[in-house]
């Protein structure tokens, strides 16, 4: 008999949104109240972070329970300023069951220096990610956070917010949080790599390989083709 996975139960997604919340704050992707965590419910609403709450000591009692539309339902406090954002990533992406915004260090550096991540020097950065596109300045915590990154959100599933942060997008709470550590990890090594004269990126020939090794057809997890709008300098 093969071992069945256990079903989502509303219980094990609190858990796991706080696990991610725990997480953001433990790797110091956060500072004070920065950064918002949602994921898709079973019913078909989305469970978000609170606004205002520090993500390491995050409670069921901080997460607000929202319509699509973005109606609340349950928890008394107000969802994250960022819900917006989140929303229109589940709107745009079916295929999205969480979503992570957050301020990790380098990779928010990189967004304020408006320098998007071309992952043509790393392996793992190739076969997961392809480009990490840096999406144009929108003030934080309104509607047009959401519309800055329009170019980018059906084709990627990382972005940075130019002198912002960093929001990542997966098809549960655990792929969301790990695309994070590693745009950041990118993101570290790319400064590493440029502080050390550059990097010498892997040719055509080699990413191609590397995609056929790993059994993908494209740079991009899914079947999203890889955006050719980023901006470069
Ligand atoms: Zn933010």
């Amino acid at each position: 008999m093969s071992p069945k996975k256990p079903p989502m139960t509303r219980t094990r997604i609190v858990r796991d949104l706080i696990a991610v919340c725990r997480r953001l704050d433990e790797h110091a992707f956060v500072a004070a109240t920065d950064g918002n965590v949602s994921t898709r419910l079973p019913n078909g609403h989305i469970l978000i972070t609170r606004a205002g709450v520090p993500k390491g000591r995050v409670g069921p009692e901080d997460l607000v329970e929202v319509t699509p539309e973005g109606k609340a339902l349950r928890g008394a406090a107000s969802a994250s300023t960022e819900l917006g954002l989140h929303l229109f990533i589940y709107r745009e992406r079916q295929d999205v069951g969480a979503v992570v915004h957050a301020h990790p260090v380098f990779a928010t550096g990189f967004a304020a220096a408006r320098i998007p991540l071309d992952a043509d020097l790393f392996p793992e950065a190739i076969v997961g990610f392809g480009t990490i596109p840096l999406a144009e300045y929108a003030t934080p915590s309104t509607p047009e956070v959401a519309n800055s990154i329009r170019p980018f959100v059906r084709d990627v599933d990382a972005i940075l917010l130019a002198n912002h942060g960093v929001v990542t997008f997966g098809g549960d709470l655990n792929g969301a949080y790990l695309r994070m550590e590693k745009v950041e990890q990118i993101a570290q090594t790319t400064f590493v790599t440029r502080f050390l004269g550059g990097g010498v990126p892997l040719s055509a020939a080699e990413r191609e390989k590397l995609q056929a090794a790993a059994g993908v057809t494209t740079s991009v997890p899914s079947q999203h083709k890889p955006s050719t709008s980023t901006q470069k300098r």
